[in-house]
């Protein structure tokens, strides 16, 4: 067995205890109060989703975490689901207590690591697996994402290193604009070199991943490639900190380097939202977000789009 393994009936195990935590409150969710909608959004001549979500309920979830005040240091029992995890059992998983979709959950370090640090090969290797575990045993329809938010401009609460897991919304409705990257097989598929598309207003990366050839040491050179061409954009455009989002499923891994955490100093954004997951805790800001328009947005709060900026093993 590997130090990734998960047990075969981890999902079960999952679903179960996330419907236990739920009946004992000890998620805080309220579903009925969820409200979707989904845009499409134009990428050239093809078509990508925005989902704009509302929960009012959120408004409970404390705001910013400090290290004395650590929900991770030690998670409550009832949201924990493998209390170690990984070589030298250095993670946890436990459940997010504010989910805004069901039996979302995050892969915790158990010594303190802070969340302004790149992610190791071993985090990245552990969320790969968790995903690849995932697509096997969960059914068909799901599809699962893992999330990373680093550093003070990228939307992260709590500074206590933790990735994150959701699922999207259902296929047939939502496609974020990394999958219509990802599916252009214009592009050669083994392309170690980020992808980016020009019609996206804000600087993306992405790389797709194979998985016959999937091991740590591809995903590690992946993301300091992606992690170099982020930071160059973020030298280019005089950003003094290191802020960005990360996204990985199966089949690929993004990075959007960020400007700024909130839109206009109210509307918080996170990987989620620079997905294409815009979440809303008020009416207000769902009313914001649709006049203005979700890219324009994103735009603001990301970096302008660098295809024609040229990035090299010395750039930075
Ligand atoms: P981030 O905002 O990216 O730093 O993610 C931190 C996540 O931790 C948020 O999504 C919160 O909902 C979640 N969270 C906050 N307090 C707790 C807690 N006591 N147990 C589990 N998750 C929590
Ligand atoms: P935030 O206040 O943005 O950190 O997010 C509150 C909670 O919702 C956290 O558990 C986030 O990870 C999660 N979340 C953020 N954006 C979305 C979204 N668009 N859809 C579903 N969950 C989200």
């Amino acid at each position: 067995m590997s130090d990734y393994s998960l047990p075969d009936n981890f999902y079960t195990t999952l679903s179960e205890k996330y419907q236990q935590a739920q009946d004992n409150k000890d998620v805080l969710f309220n579903g009925d109060a969820v409200v979707n909608e989904i845009e499409l959004i134009p990428i050239g001549d093809k078509k990508a989703n925005i989902q704009l979500t509302m929960l009012t309920s959120l408004m409970h979830r404390p705001e910013k975490g400090d290290e004395k005040s650590n929900p991770f240091e030690k998670p409550e029992p009832e949201l924990t689901i493998l209390d170690k995890y990984g070589p030298d059992h250095q993670f946890r998983l436990v459940f997010n207590k504010y989910p805004v979709v069901s039996k979302h959950f995050l892969l915790v370090t158990r010594e303190f690591k802070h969340q302004n640090t790149p992610l190791s090969e071993a985090e990245l290797f552990a969320s790969y697996s968790v995903l690849r575990e995932l697509a096997k045993q969960s059914p068909t329809e799901e599809d699962w994402f893992a999330f990373y938010n680093c550093g003070p401009e990228s939307g992260a609460s709590q500074p206590h290193k933790h990735v994150q897991f959701m699922v999207t919304p259902s296929r047939g409705k939502f496609k974020s604009y990394a999958d219509l990257i990802s599916y252009n097989h214009s592009v050669p598929a083994d392309s170690q070199k980020p992808l980016q598309d020009k019609n996206i207003p804000f600087a993306h990366y992405l790389i797709r991943l194979n998985e016959k050839d999937v091991d740590e040491e591809a995903l590690a050179t992946a993301f300091v490639s992606l992690f170099q061409h982020s930071m160059n954009v973020l030298k280019e455009n005089n950003q003094n900190h290191v802020s960005f989002n990360f996204i990985m499923t199966s089949n690929y891994m993004l990075m959007v380097p960020r400007s700024c955490a909130k839109f206009e100093d109210k509307l918080g954004i996170n990987a989620c939202g620079v997905y294409g997951l815009i979440l809303c805790k008020n009416q207000e800001l769902f009313d914001m977000v649709k006049e203005i328009g979700p890219l324009e947005v994103l735009q603001k709060v990301c970096l302008p789009n660098a295809s024609d900026l040229h990035v090299d093993e010395y750039s930075y």
